[in-house]
């Protein structure tokens, strides 16, 4: 009966999603769109705006995965108003929700909020509502706490559902049911629930997280397996996507940053993420000290702290805001003109949504990453915890260390999109390269030698760490953990990147140690190195070439805009899942 069930809502999505839901011949469809009109002002639907309003007006679960800033709230803030009866939304951000509160009523539309923190007079406000059939509000704002703890606010919401006056369901940053995804809040599975609650009341599920594995899991967690996903692309033509060499020392990183804020984004807003609040407020105070208006933010600065730096920058009183990811969700500056990563992303998902906050407004804006190979055991101790983990990890690697292909290439591959080379318009440094390096490295007898590097320490009882393996292949530190042959013919950071390239390709793995303080990442044999040993074995890697960017030069600024933003697609998300991410919420960052 199960597999009955799953097969007929496989077909159901499959239906769903091959009907053209962005057509003008709906019942509705006068009033969508004088209201999109009169009542919000706007000219014209953005790409997947319309599919997805029409899917929820025809009492669809549905779920709309959009970049962040394309315009999700719409998708709900219109229909609540074409139909009677009371949308619901349920949104994590307390100060999101004040935001659209706000800026609703501007616009004369009646809506409401009720929070965990809302004073007495207007949660008993808010919970009339839901029993007032003559109510004139139509969008009432809920954070999940509320929703999970309140038995009142159930039982007059159920009031309002046998009245007939539900009317739909909003669910902001769906994303958050999904312990995979990347900002799992606990009381978000409660949702679960209100499919059966509520039959025939329609879902409709936003986020901008476009992973499958995600989605999946929150089709699961909501219990709407047969659902319309509708997705636009996620490719952002205006952002210029860099990866820098990053040297050893910090002294030298704050070098390359000075220069940028000086003078490549000289009177321009950005943010620099890096991965340790340690890292966070070294840099901030060596920038500071080069005369440089930077702000820090991290999760051990209390709340007030953080919404203080977070306005000073908004303001402009600070060019960069020097922050780990706790910088995250309710970021709403459309101006951001770069984000440089002093250390790689966990994931290409986490990077997405990192870079991403560059260039909302649609003009040109660089997204540049400074890597080099010690960083990847930094992240690696954070995340090791599943395996999954470290692949989504070593995904990040790969965008990271490849050097002939386009970077947006790659990121396309991980949203399961397939961008060319006519969607990055020589929008990445590997597409805007003239005179692009594709000669290729054989590996096989570096393989060998590193094997047996392996071998020989581990025949000493010594684990190796990623540098010294890399030390004792180019016949440097302890004699007795060098090989016999001769040092490689390559430079070192070319050494760095084999090492990358053969964990990335499974031919190393990292193996995790406990001290008291930290967790050590050292170097095994992975299984595909046993290949090495065939006579026939063959690998080979592009080198990656360091490709022109100019420090101490403005950045060119272009006029890409929205207009420019295409290739919109829908689909419908019963595909396989990859691995499981599970992100270590308890690491404070
Ligand atoms: P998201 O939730 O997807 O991040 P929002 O709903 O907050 O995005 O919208 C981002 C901005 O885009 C808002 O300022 C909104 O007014 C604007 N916007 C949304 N839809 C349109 C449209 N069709 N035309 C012009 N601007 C729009
Ligand atoms: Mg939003
Ligand atoms: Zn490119």
């Amino acid at each position: 009966k199960a597999a009955l069930r799953s097969s007929l809502d496989q077909l159901k999505s499959e239906t769903l999603s091959s009907v053209d839901w962005a057509g003008t011949e709906y019942e509705w469809t006068l009033d969508v769109n004088n209201t999109l009109h009169n009542v919000f002002k706007l000219n014209y639907f953005r790409p997947q705006q319309l599919s997805a309003i029409n899917s929820t007006l025809s009492g669809q679960h549905t779920i709309v995965v959009m970049p962040t800033g394309a315009g999700k709230s719409l998708c709900y803030q219109l229909p609540a108003l074409v139909k009677p009866g009371i949308t619901i939304v349920i949104s994590p951000l307390v100060s999101l929700m004040e935001d659209q509160v706000r800026s609703l009523k501007i616009r004369n539309i009646p809506a409401m909020l009720m929070t965990s923190t809302s004073p007495k007079e207007e949660t008993q406000a808010a919970l009339n509502v839901l029993k007032d059939k003559d109510t004139s509000i139509k969008l009432l704002y809920v954070t999940p706490e509320r929703l999970a703890k309140s038995k009142r606010f159930m039982s007059n919401l159920q009031k309002c559902h046998s009245d007939g006056r539900l009317q739909r369901i909003a669910i902001d940053e769906v994303h958050c049911c999904s312990q995979w995804g990347h900002d799992f809040r606990p009381d978000y599975k409660f949702l679960g629930i209100l499919s059966n609650m509520f039959p025939k009341v329609p879902i409709l599920g936003l986020t901008a997280t476009a992973t499958s594995h995600v989605l999946n899991d929150v089709q699961k967690i909501l219990n709407i397996p047969a659902c319309l996903v509708i997705k636009s692309t996620f490719n952002r033509p205006n952002l210029f996507y860099k990866i820098l060499e990053k040297p050893t020392s910090q002294e030298e990183c704050l070098n390359i940053l000075e220069k940028l804020l000086k003078y490549r984004y000289k009177d321009e807003t950005g943010i620099i993420y890096t991965n340790s609040i340690k890292d966070s407020e070294e840099l901030a105070s060596g920038l500071r000290k080069r005369g440089l208006k930077v702000g820090c933010y991290n999760a051990n600065m209390d709340a007030k702290d953080r919404s203080k730096v977070h306005l000073k920058w908004h303001d402009k009183h600070y060019q960069t805001i020097v922050a780990t990811v706790a910088f995250g969700m309710g970021i709403d500056k459309p101006d951001v003109r770069f984000v440089i990563h002093h250390t790689i992303s966990k994931t290409m998902e986490n990077y997405y949504q990192e870079s991403g906050r560059a260039g909302r407004d649609g003009l040109r804006a660089e997204c540049v990453t400074l890597y080099r190979m010690q960083d990847i055991f930094k992240v690696s101790a954070m995340v090791f915890s599943s395996v999954g983990d470290l692949g989504h990890l070593y995904g990040m690697v790969k965008y990271c260390i490849t050097g002939n292909i386009c970077r947006r290439k790659l990121i396309a591959e991980h949203f399961n999109e397939d961008w060319g080379s006519d969607d990055c318009n020589k929008m990445c440094d590997v597409c805007s390269e003239t005179n692009l390096n594709t000669k290729e490295i054989n590996l096989e007898s570096y393989c060998r030698t590193l094997s047996s590097i392996i071998d020989n320490a581990d025949q000493q009882d010594t684990k190796l760490t990623a540098q010294k393996l890399l030390d004792a292949w180019f016949l440097k530190g302890p004699v007795n953990l060098r090989h016999n042959g001769k040092s490689p013919a390559i430079s070192r950071t070319l050494g760095e990147d084999i090492i990358a390239f053969l964990l990335v390709e499974n031919y190393l793995i990292e193996d995790f140690h406990f001290t008291a303080y930290s967790t050590i990442s050292y170097i095994k044999k992975g299984p595909n190195i046993e290949f090495a040993q065939d006579s026939d074995f063959s690998l080979k890697m592009p080198i990656r070439k360091y490709t022109t960017f100019e420090l101490e030069s403005r950045a060119p600024s272009c006029t890409l805009t929205n207009a420019n933003i295409k290739n919109v697609t829908q689909t419908s998300n019963n595909k396989s899942s990859s691995s499981k991410m599970k992100e270590n919420n308890k690491t404070k960052i």
